[in-house]
């Protein structure tokens, strides 16, 4: 059985210091290729630096809402320049962030549509991040091209979901579909198999009954559990789907 971890932010100390004993674990749970995300330039080097040395991880590279307001003058020609490895696999995690809005609302939407152009003139995918933003995502995503689109950790309803599929666009849910409180159980039950895939977001949001303690790409197999209870299929079809529409959609 194979599992894909298509966003994890490896770089984190508590993961980085002992790396290749997370990547093992993670693959004695099934889950043997990783997708590490960048956030800004410095975490899109460290990813790139991390899929390098090990084969079956992967990069995107990209400035998260958050710290849209910190980049400087040149980022794109930065970001640019580490996409020429062949590892890098998208340009994410980019979007709007509403909900924290450590950036101004301005800033992070104009970032994410000049990462959109750039992801386009490279023929990259991109991965986005929607933390109570469905109208402004939305209405970017409907104005300006994109080859293929990852609404990542998604939380938003069914109705938002039929939406962004409607564009093409690809879902990946991550631990909060094991909440006790999840609301987005109705989305995991009523879309296409052929339209998601799955994440840890590591080391955020640890899945129950593992939650409040350290996220790994192992609990991949916790979240790929869930998500086969609450469709009512087998743990190998939601193997077999979300591997296969992950390796389509980044080409690994
Ligand atoms: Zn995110
Ligand atoms: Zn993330």
């Amino acid at each position: 059985m194979l599992l894909i971890d298509t966003h994890a932010h490896l770089y984190y100390d508590n993961m980085y210091e002992n790396l290749s004993e997370v990547l093992k674990l993670a693959e004695s749970n099934n889950v043997k290729k990783t997708i590490c995300i960048g956030t800004d330039l410095v975490t899109s080097l460290k990813s790139v630096e991390i899929a390098e040395q090990y084969d079956n991880v992967f990069a995107t590279v990209g400035i998260h809402p958050h710290d849209s307001k910190d980049v400087p003058k040149n980022y794109l020609q930065e970001l640019e320049k580490l996409s020429e490895s062949n590892k890098v696999v998208a340009i994410g995690e980019i979007g709007i962030d509403n909900y924290r809005n450590h950036s101004p609302q301005d800033i992070q939407k104009k970032v994410m549509i000049e990462q959109m152009d750039l992801a386009y003139k490279l023929n990259l995918p991109i991965v986005f991040h929607n933390r109570d933003a469905d109208n402004e995502i939305f209405d970017v995503l409907k104005k300006h091209p994109f080859h293929k689109a990852l609404s990542h950790c998604f939380s938003s309803n069914l109705d938002f979901a039929k939406k962004l599929i409607s564009l093409g666009i690809k879902i990946s849910f991550s631990g909060n579909v094991t909440f006790k409180n999840a609301t987005n159980t109705e989305v995991v039950e009523n879309i296409s198999i052929n339209d998601f895939m799955l994440e840890t977001d590591c080391p955020f949001l640890a899945p129950h009954p593992f939650r409040g303690s350290k996220n790994e790409p192992k609990y991949v197999l916790t979240i790929a559990k869930k998500i086969a209870e609450l469709r009512g299929e087998t743990l190998e079809q939601i193997a077999l789907s979300t591997s296969k529409n992950a390796e389509q959609f980044f080409n690994i």
